[in-house]
């Protein structure tokens, strides 16, 4: 399956292939856009794989060797956990929108900033190789539920 990928990776670093990096990493290629702590993977990935243990302990280190590798992306959205993502092959594919109101999280699925890379590589000699970016503001729903309060209320005298 996808864990060519992988593969390629473990091998060109002389890293052995484990089921449990396997697990892992095939898990979060099937969730692909989705975000998890590391004690979410470890319950999901149990309950999946029930016949082959896997640790707490081995899930933080093989998601640290995944960071290093380049296969996922470890992230922030402000709501207190650590959290990780499937980074594509072509570098990562979406942004995250946070909104300030009722913290839910929206993706943007264009990247936007390849230009911006390039106009910094161009002024500055840095070769880019990643970023980060997260938009703060208030999501559509927020947005209209706003609205709504700021109406003024039709007093309606029951007698
Ligand atoms: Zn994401
Ligand atoms: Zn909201
Ligand atoms: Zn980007």
């Amino acid at each position: 399956m996808s864990n060519e990928r992988l593969r390629g990776e473990l091998k060109k670093q002389n890293l052995r292939i484990t089921s449990q990096r396997e697990n892992i990493f095939s898990f979060l290629v099937e969730h692909k856009g989705e975000h998890f702590t590391p004690d979410e993977l470890y319950k999901a990935i149990s309950r999946k794989n029930s016949r082959t243990h896997i640790s707490k302990a081995t899930i933080y280190r093989t998601l640290e060797m995944l960071v290093k590798m380049g296969l996922i992306s470890k992230i922030d959205l402000d709501d207190g956990f650590e959290r990780y993502e499937l980074k594509e092959e072509s570098g990562h594919q979406h942004h995250h929108l946070i909104c300030t109101v009722c913290g839910k999280v929206y993706q943007l699925d264009d990247d936007l900033l390849d230009d911006l890379e390039k106009i910094i590589e161009e002024r500055t000699g840095f070769k880019v190789k990643d970023h980060q970016l997260k938009i703060y503001g208030i999501c559509p729903e927020c947005l209209a539920n706003e609205e709504n309060e700021l109406k003024p209320k039709l007093k309606v005298s029951k007698k």
